[in-house]
């Protein structure tokens, strides 16, 4: 087979001395298989190898010589017919040769990895109709290189051509030239390289197709020639020697910019797109990992904010804020929690400061919150138990008998030394004579407080004759059931002395008990108020009196009606909106309703109620202060609210011919509210005698029974139309 080769290239000298100055050792060294490596080509196959005036040229000759300098030995490159030099690789005659991988060509060689890609085309003479591809040339004649991959794929695919056999790609060519066939199929580069070069009237008529890998091949088991062959290709592409080939070549083997001959740059791109990729993704995620610590901080803080937000508002329920002591349902929780253990000896007092209106009133509001400060301090510092603050004065602490009674014994030394005009009383019940809870033990000792304080005593420890009479206990039971069904209003009527005019009226509070009948509001009042429902009770009474107020403002005959208000009342912020929303919704005049302030027990909170009293004063609501003369703070609520009116009690109005202290009293009293410019009404007027007495003192207006007793609503709206005739009370 020799005969046909053209003569044999030799590399050895000036690729090795090129390429090892600039190639590093990337690869291992495989040693070549053999000194002389014989590769073998088409001898008219431009660009990529062919016979040239000085021997082989061409893109894979130059490529052989690399491989020759990376592989460490010398190559010869001989070049043929292609269908000789593939019979050569076969026999085994040659070493090497370059061809495009296929499946047919797979089971004969032994193929490297591919080092470039070319696609195949339709060339055909001027006047040949484009077509898509080799799929539309049934019954052409259809020019291919014997063995090319052309020939083969034609042959595979089973294309109802006529295929016409050239021993090169040139003489497939010159095929269509000569008539022999209509049309060639061949890879881009070689056809483009010899029309231009050859001037050949020959014209591209397909877009490209079948897109084939270039690689080089050896004869099945010659594995360490394809290690050493493997190996040296890979060393060559990675070094500059490949591309300062490829750079040379690419303006011929480049027709389409389709190359394999790419990859170092795709490598190139892909590293630094790779590297962008990763350098984006790493600030990306970096930054995202700020974000999430950051978030995640601002998370953990504001669960700080909740969690404290969240134990101050626990703190809030659980603690009263003026003395920081436990609320009363705290209270309870920790003595339940406390007698889980049985403590033996042990004991829950109540205890409270009486008087403190009085005192606020006289020593000044400040002295009665310290007072409360001062007994909050020795709780803290004596009671090692649960102590409670419920207002008002009041407090409760569960501890050993032993402290409990040290703690009041040191109280009442206080009381005499530095806290002098403090008055207290208490009540105690015992674990677990008295109750096993909390609650039981809680009502027991509160029983023992009210006994101890009807009957003069600092301190009295429960028993059962103290329990509440069942009357009062069917109440209880009532108010807390039923709440104030069957409660309703009353009213007396209030005249002017002089004129015998009716001025006003007073709503009075009425119960239709369902079981026990019509009961006085002085056996449900106290425990109303006990209970806690004294504020429904008064909202019911103004809803009522308004109503009527405005009814009798319709009729022509406007009219002052007074509900009766405790401190509680007064004591809650909300009363005076509460005032005003109920005239307004009615459309009232706030003339025409009167506050009688009754003082059945103290408050400490001084300030809120005058601001209240003022501020309805303000709206024009009346103010007025009920059983002057008997309560504790009288003069106080006279000197602090603005009053408008005061109302003497009936104890000082009845039998008044007769008793003349309490004539003096009445007189001095009439005079007081002369001086202070303040409206005079008298309670329990009983007789014409008491009337006209208190005529002739010059007391302003009078209400009791000579006039009229407390009457039902319709029987009042009766009384006012029949009662006529000024001056006839
Ligand atoms: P108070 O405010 O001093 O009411 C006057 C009381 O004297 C009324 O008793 C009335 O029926 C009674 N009364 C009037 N004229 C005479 C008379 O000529 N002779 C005699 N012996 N008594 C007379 P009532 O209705 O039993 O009320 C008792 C107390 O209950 C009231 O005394 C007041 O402190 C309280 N109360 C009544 N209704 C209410 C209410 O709606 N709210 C509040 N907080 N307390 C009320
Ligand atoms: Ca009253
Ligand atoms: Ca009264």
């Amino acid at each position: 087979m020799g005969v046909f080769f053209l003569p044999a290239y030799c590399f050895t000298s000036c690729f090795r001395q090129l390429s090892s100055m600039q190639s590093p050792q990337l690869f291992q060294q495989f040693p070549p298989p053999e000194a002389n490596i014989i590769f073998a080509g088409d001898s008219a196959y431009p660009p990529f190898e062919w016979s040239g005036d000085n021997g082989p040229e061409g893109f894979n000759v130059d490529l052989a010589g690399a491989i020759s300098v990376q592989g460490g030995t010398s190559v010869r490159y001989l070049l043929g017919e292609w269908r000789d030099t593939i019979e050569a690789l076969e026999s085994g005659d040659v070493d090497v040769a370059a061809m495009f991988v296929s499946p047919a060509r797979e089971k004969l060689f032994h193929f490297t990895t591919p080092f470039y890609v070319v696609n195949h085309a339709v060339y055909a003479s001027e006047s040949h109709p484009q077509v898509n591809g080799a799929y539309n040339f049934s019954g052409q004649r259809v020019a291919v290189e014997e063995r090319s991959v052309a020939h083969e794929k034609l042959l595979a695919e089973d294309l109802a051509v006529d295929i016409v056999l050239t021993a090169s790609t040139q003489a497939a060519l010159e095929a269509v030239l000569s008539g022999q066939a209509d049309s060639v199929i061949t890879t881009e580069p070689t056809a483009e390289y010899l029309i231009d070069n050859l001037e050949l009237p020959l014209n591209r008529v397909s877009p490209p197709f079948w897109p084939s890998s270039y690689a080089f091949a050896v004869k099945h088991g010659r594995d360490d020639l394809h290690l050493w062959l493997q190996n040296a290709l890979n060393a060559a592409i990675a070094s500059n020697g490949y591309q300062d080939i490829y750079e040379n070549w690419k303006s011929e083997i480049r027709p389409d910019g389709n190359s394999l001959i790419h990859i170092p740059f795709y490598v190139g791109y892909t590293a630094i797109t790779a590297i962008l990729f990763m350098v984006t993704f790493f600030l990306w995620s970096w930054t995202l990992r700020r974000k999430v610590i950051n978030k995640t901080s601002d998370l953990q803080a504001a669960l700080v904010r909740v969690s404290q937000s969240e134990s101050h508002a626990r703190y809030m329920a659980d603690y009263e804020t003026e003395t920081d002591l436990a609320r009363p349902h705290y209270f309870n929780q920790l003595v339940n929690e406390k007698l889980k253990q049985c403590p033996v000896n042990s004991e829950l007092m109540i205890f409270r400061l009486i008087r403190l209106n009085e005192v606020s009133g006289t020593l000044g509001q400040s002295y009665s919150k310290e007072l409360i400060e001062t007994i909050t301090a020795r709780l803290k510092a004596r009671i090692t138990g649960p102590c409670c603050y419920f207002g008002r004065g009041t407090f409760a602490l569960f501890s050993s008998r032993t402290e409990v009674r040290r703690f009041l014994e040191a109280l009442s030394n206080e009381q005499t030394k530095q806290m002098p005009y403090i008055r207290y009383v208490a009540g105690s019940a015992r674990f677990s004579k008295h109750g096993r809870s909390s609650e039981e033990l809680l009502a027991n000792a509160d029983s023992a407080l009210l006994t101890a304080f009807f009957n003069n005593k600092e301190w009295v420890v429960y028993d059962h004759s103290m329990d509440p009479s069942p009357k009062d206990q069917e109440i209880i039971t009532a108010l807390r059931t039923c709440s104030l069904e069957g409660m309703y209003a009353v009213y007396q009527p209030q005249i002017d002395i002089v004129t015998g005019q009716l001025t006003g009226a007073e709503a009075l509070v009425r119960w239709q008990h369902p079981t026990l009948g019509a009961l006085s509001p002085c056996d449900f009042i106290p425990l109303v108020e006990t209970l806690g429902y004294i504020s429904q009770v008064t909202e019911k009474m103004i809803d009522a009196a308004v109503d009527l107020a405005v009814r009798l403002r319709e009729e022509g005959r406007p009219m002052v009606i007074s509900v009766n208000v405790s401190v509680h009342d007064l004591a809650d912020p909300a009363f005076f909106a509460k005032v005003k929303n109920a005239i307004q919704r009615c459309q009232g005049a706030f003339c025409d309703l009167k506050l009688e302030l009754t003082e059945t027990s103290f408050s400490s909170e001084i300030g809120t109620i005058s601001e209240t009293l003022t501020r309805l004063k303000c709206l024009g609501v009346g103010i007025s202060i009920d059983d002057f003369g008997t309560g504790y703070s009288s003069l106080t609520y006279l000197s602090m609210f603005p009053v408008q009116e005061l109302k003497i009690d009936q104890t000082f109005v009845f039998n008044l011919e007769a008793n003349t202290k309490n004539c003096d009293i009445i007189r001095s009293t009439l005079m007081l509210a002369e001086h202070l410019k303040i409206k005079t009404v008298a309670e329990g007027v009983e007789d014409k005698e008491t009337l006209s007495k208190l005529r002739e003192l010059k007391c302003g207006c009078a209400q009791g029974y000579f006039i009229s007793k407390p009457l039902p609503e319709a029987e009042f709206l009766k009384f006012i139309k029949e009662y006529s005739a000024p001056g006839q009370a």
